[in-house]
């Protein structure tokens, strides 16, 4: 996938970003975590790397939350409006899908830690499914 820029922002608009990367991974992800940080049945997340993430507006307004007993999970959000945001780590940049106004270059390829997920979330499509993390091929 070559790299190319992905443009978006918080519910509230204070909060914009720029990211020019290559589109890696794309997950619907059932944890607990995700759950709880999106109040919803699974996060679905774009991970792109290498890639640089750039704040175009509202830097001020960026918010993070790290999980104290979790080796990387952090949820960064607008402190407006509480919409999810991007993060960078290291070379790499995660993104929470609905909050790009760019469409993904890839399409969802997996649901992944379904084992730790709701009956009610949904699994309708084709999608494969792995109890907790994807089993990389490569
Ligand atoms: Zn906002
Ligand atoms: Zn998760």
């Amino acid at each position: 996938m070559p790299e190319s820029e992905f443009l978006g922002g918080c519910l509230c608009g204070t909060v914009r970003y720029r990211i020019v990367g290559e589109p890696r991974r794309f997950y619907h992800c059932h944890c607990r975590r995700c759950r709880k940080a999106t109040g919803t049945g699974h996060a679905t997340n774009v991970f792109l790397q290498p890639a640089r993430l750039e704040w175009l507006s509202g830097e001020a307004s960026v918010r993070a939350y790290k999980v104290p007993e979790a080796a990387r999970f952090t949820n960064t959000f607008c402190s407006e409006c509480g919409g999810r945001l991007p993060r960078q780590n290291g070379d790499a940049v995660g993104v929470p899908a609905g909050s790009l106004d760019t469409e993904p270059s890839l399409a969802p390829q997996a649901r992944i830690w379904v084992g730790s997920g709701t009956r009610w979330s949904c699994h309708g499509d084709a999608l494969p499914v792995f109890e907790e993390q994807m089993i990389q091929a490569t």
